[in-house]
């Protein structure tokens, strides 16, 4: 047989016509989401001020299998997917291992990670629904680039609120922002009642994804035809990621290739429920049973420490409530160079299935995630995001059992995206100023107190 190339591409064609709703097959379904005023299930209408009606309906569809990628979505898809199946020859080599390593690469476009899937459609769907502006929050800045790249394409203004710290932290970020044409405002900020309180209790407030949130919501809810939009956790994004997965599994297919083990990186479980999503589907379906792995910071372990319960997908407590694996919406994870994965809640669809036995997690420190990730860039000639650099280490970790047992499992993790505007991480960890936070069961029980009350449902 011919060998295996080191890139897999798809043609325009195979890009997916529909994306596949994982809800459709499962045997038990997550937990309705609740409404925040009044603790009841949530109805489509109810979502209808957060969310447009597309994606409300989206939010809330359990039954339909297969949703219709729209055109208009599917043709900027194609400037940048199909995206390349990989690989990894050189690090099988490096690690002497008789596993055969695959990895999707969703880093080949300019906002350098699989949010844009995403992105685009939520901005598709908003100027379709008449909508004239946008507004959101963001942490290490991917999010807002995807969306900025989203909203350029499709003509709809945004108004993105960056943590105040990142702001500056990272001036090439936000200017790839401006770029796009989206305003960015650093938070807190005076243009919003929020921002202006809390700058007048503390000038010197560096900004939280807390302060972010709440700056973003209110200008929506305050401004006519404007949205705020969500780039992970949601139903929603979990269904427009399937994309990855879909891919994935067709080019496998093309190879004569199954996975053994699918490990993605896990910060609100968009990707790697984007990833598993047709290997999922076949193990419901009785069809195989690849073992399915989230990996997550040690330093915000939602899966493998945090509770299983009803809790806001946002810090601002906008969003309806969703049961899920969570740290509680006021945890704040101790500084961590993987921005994208300190968040405190886990998708409620992934929550559901890792809580019914379907798939597992590990939990791993940031200088073992830069230690594989400068391996990685060195022989896979990919400079990767900390955030997907978890995956990395996972998938090695998996590869040396592999070495030891001998056995030639096919390994498929999620390379997520890169790590250009990531240098300052790789710098500290370079010069040995890198370090691991764990934090105490202590630590965590702060965030589990403030989980919401919820007479008869939640204690
Ligand atoms: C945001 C981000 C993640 C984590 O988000 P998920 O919703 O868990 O997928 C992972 N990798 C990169 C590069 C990101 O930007």
């Amino acid at each position: 047989m011919a060998k295996i190339p080191y890139r897999t591409y798809l043609t325009e064609d195979q890009i997916p016509k529909q994306w596949y709703n994982l809800r459709a097959d499962m045997k038990e379904l997550p937990d309705p989401m609740l409404n925040p005023q009044t603790g009841k299930p949530a109805t489509e209408e109810d979502l209808y001020p957060v969310f447009c009606k597309a994606l409300a309906h989206q939010e809330m569809d359990n039954t339909t299998r297969y949703v219709d990628i729209p055109d208009e979505v599917r043709e900027m898809y194609k400037i940048y997917r199909p995206s390349p199946l990989c690989r990894a020859y050189n690090l099988e080599k490096a690690l002497g291992t008789p596993a055969k390593i695959y990895y999707k690469f969703e880093g080949n476009n300019t906002s350098g990670s699989h949010k844009l899937n995403s992105a685009i459609a939520q901005a598709y769907y908003a100027k379709e629904e008449g909508l004239t502006s946008l507004t959101t929050e963001t942490g290490a800045g991917q999010w807002g680039t995807a969306l900025a790249e989203a909203c350029a394409y499709f003509h709809l203004p945004l108004t993105v609120y960056m943590v105040k710290v990142s702001y500056e932290q990272k001036p090439f970020r936000q200017s790839i922002i401006r770029t796009f044409g989206a305003n960015v405002v650093a938070s807190p900020s005076n243009t919003t009642e929020a921002g202006r309180r809390i700058l007048q209790a503390d000038p010197q407030n560096s900004g939280s994804l807390g302060t972010a949130i709440s700056e973003a919501v209110e200008t929506a809810l305050t401004t006519d035809g404007c949205r705020y939009v969500l780039g992970s956790v949601l139903n929603q994004v979990v269904l427009h990621q399937s994309i990855i997965g879909l891919e994935s599994k067709t080019a496998m297919e093309m190879l004569g290739e199954y996975p053994d083990v699918v490990i993605g990186c896990a910060g609100g479980g968009s990707n790697l429920a984007g990833l598993i999503a047709p290997f999922m589907q076949d193990k419901l379906l009785g069809k195989a049973d690849p073992r399915i792995v989230a990996v997550e910071p040690a330093s915000c372990p939602s899966l493998t420490r945090g509770k299983y319960a009803y809790d806001y997908c946002d810090t601002g407590k906008m969003t309806p409530m969703a049961k899920m694996y969570t740290l509680g919406c006021e945890f704040k994870p101790s500084p961590n160079h993987a921005g994208g994965l300190r968040y405190h809640g886990m998708s409620p669809i992934l929550s559901k299935l890792y809580h019914d036995g379907y798939m597992e997690a590990v939990a791993v420190e940031q200088t073992r995630v830069f230690e594989a990730a400068t391996e990685f860039a060195k022989i896979e000639t990919i400079l990767p995001a900390p955030e997907s650099a978890h995956a990395i280490r996972a998938a090695v970790d998996e590869a040396l059992r592999c070495k030891e047992t001998g056995e030639a499992k096919t390994i498929l993790f999620g390379l997520t995206g890169t790590g250009y505007f990531d240098m300052t991480a790789y710098t500290a960890f370079r010069e040995g100023k890198m370090h691991d936070y764990i934090p105490t069961d202590a630590d965590l029980q702060v965030g589990f107190d403030k989980l919401p009350k919820l007479p008869g449902i939640q204690e």
